[in-house]
């Protein structure tokens, strides 16, 4: 008999922390590490998920770091002159990429579908949903980088996290529930949500090279559990399987840590799993 699948991804919700916390919702049954090193070239946000829905590495579908750019010839030419692993560690050099892309009339963009190059679980499960999946189909707010705006014209981190908060997590989570609480459509045979709040909320007072503030830290665990919670409840009946899971931890000083996690309330793995057998399995879970 095949199995509905319901997937969470907790954006940069951080394994240690997790136990640290003790956050009882999150840590279901089945609670383990994700091997996300392992074929990947970047601990970023887009490649992992594509990786997560592609069962491939970055190689194969096409899709590395962050974003890409608009114009790919442009975005060659600011890629040798100003390398991103450079710019990371180097102000100056951030300014000077800043500063050609404004010359070039070119930006970056946060990866989706149509950079894909192979097939996903969305296109393989009929009846299946993706909502906001980086390298996917993100969110328009994402995709215009909306987050930072709050940053870019002075205001503290108080207020880029409640513009978050009220624009992004509440539109991600309020579609969340009312798919959830939908009795007229039946459950999806697969149901994927991206939440990106722990992970927007730890760049601004999460990292542990530059503001590290445990209390806020625990807060937002805390809530995150709370959610947890109220979609286990909510899923229950109408999901078989239900997967927690992150792409990596805290922001580290390039990029983020490894410390990524995942939950289930039914057995999935024997071993430590890759972020790409996560594919195969949700394929042979809805399927049988
Ligand atoms: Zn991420």
């Amino acid at each position: 008999m095949s199995e509905k699948v319901l997937v969470i991804a907790f954006d940069g919700l951080d394994k240690e922390l997790i136990e640290e916390f003790n956050l009882e919702n999150i840590q279901q049954k089945e609670f383990g590490t994700i091997d996300n090193q392992t074929g990947m070239k970047n601990i970023y946000t887009s490649e992992l998920f594509a990786s997560f829905i592609t069962g491939k590495n970055w190689q194969e579908h096409g899709i590395e770091h962050l974003t890409t750019w608009e114009d790919k010839n442009k975005g060659r030419l600011i890629e040798t002159l100003a390398p991103k692993s450079i710019v990371e560690s180097t102000k100056g050099f951030h300014r000077l990429r800043e500063t050609l892309k404004t010359l070039l009339k070119t930006d970056e963009v946060k990866y989706s579908q149509e950079h894909l190059e192979t097939e996903t679980l969305f296109d393989k499960i009929d009846n299946s949903r993706p909502m906001y999946i980086p390298g996917f189909n993100p969110t328009i707010f994402w995709q215009l980088k909306a987050e930072t705006l709050p940053l870019e014209y002075g205001y503290g981190a108080d207020i880029a996290a409640e513009f978050w908060d009220t624009r992004e997590h509440e539109f991600r989570t309020k579609n969340l529930f009312s798919e959830l609480e939908n009795d007229i459509v039946s459950p999806r045979d697969f149901l994927m949500v991206h939440l990106h709040r722990t992970d927007f909320h730890q760049h601004l007072y999460g990292d542990p090279t530059g503001v590290l503030d445990k209390d806020k830290l625990r807060k937002l665990y805390q809530e995150t559990d709370e959610l947890a919670g109220e979609i286990l409840e909510k899923a229950g009946d109408k999901y078989d399987t239900v997967i927690f899971m992150s792409d990596h931890g805290l922001p580290a000083k390039k990029g983020h840590n490894e410390k990524a996690f995942y939950s289930s309330n039914t057995k999935l793995f024997e071993d430590t799993p890759k972020i790409t057998d996560f594919h195969d399995k949700i394929l042979e879970m809805t399927q049988e």
